[in-house]
């Protein structure tokens, strides 16, 4: 899961963009709207926490999201910021944001928002996917073969997490680099391919299918 943080405090920046990667997300840091767009361009977030009032101007927040609806781009927006009238919650909303923080915030709570857009975002049936012998609870980030734990690294479990969610599509692996490492360096190495290997150790061999010549897809059932 890939996270743009748009935020020019720094100290509010760094704190939260930690606490993120320690949860297992890749995260990408801008300070400003023109930093954040250049970013949108080149990668695709999972979601995007976004600060209204930057260097930009009072509302540059507002209207980098605008811009982004406006690119078609969809995933979820959690704006942050210290205003809370109900006019600019209501602004927030019509320039295309999902939910709303003011500061100062827990960062416990912007984890469960965060959680909670993601889902909104990307419904999965039930929060368990089951499939031949493999089960999977999204929630919990928790693997099962028959009534065994698996105990997958958080590379491995994020390559079974972006294929599984969205079973039949192929991802190149320069898509499965920039979305569970943040880097694309699929020209330059193997490692894609060796996490995949060890998937299909530890899952079984049907688990990730490779596709000659595109990438690895997750078999629909
Ligand atoms: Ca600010």
């Amino acid at each position: 899961m890939r996270i743009l943080v748009l935020e020019d405090e720094p100290d509010i920046r760094t704190s939260l963009s930690n606490s993120l990667r320690e949860a297992g997300y890749v995260v990408d840091e801008a300070e400003r709207g023109i930093e954040a767009q250049a970013l949108t361009e080149l990668f695709e977030f999972d979601a995007l926490i976004v600060d209204v009032r930057l260097p930009d101007g009072p509302d540059a927040g507002f209207h980098f999201v605008e811009g982004l609806r406006a690119a078609q781009i969809t995933s979820p927006v959690l704006f942050l910021t210290a205003r809370d009238s109900l006019r600019d919650r209501v602004a927030g909303l019509d320039a295309g944001g999902d939910d709303y923080l003011t500061k100062p915030f827990a960062l416990e709570e912007v984890h469960a928002r965060l959680r909670a857009l993601l889902r909104r975002a990307r419904p999965l049936p039930a929060n368990v996917l089951v499939q031949r012998d493999l089960h999977l609870e999204w929630a919990a980030k928790r693997v099962m073969i028959g009534n065994e734990t698996v105990h997958l690294t958080s590379k491995e479990y994020g390559i079974l997490e972006l294929l599984a969610s969205n079973a039949g599509r192929v991802y190149s692996r320069s898509e499965i680099a920039d979305h569970v490492w943040g880097v694309d360096f699929s020209a330059e190495t193997n490692v894609v391919d060796v996490y995949v290997k060890n998937l299909r150790r530890k899952l079984g061999a049907w688990v990730v299918e490779t596709v000659i010549g595109s990438g690895y897809r997750f078999p629909q059932p």
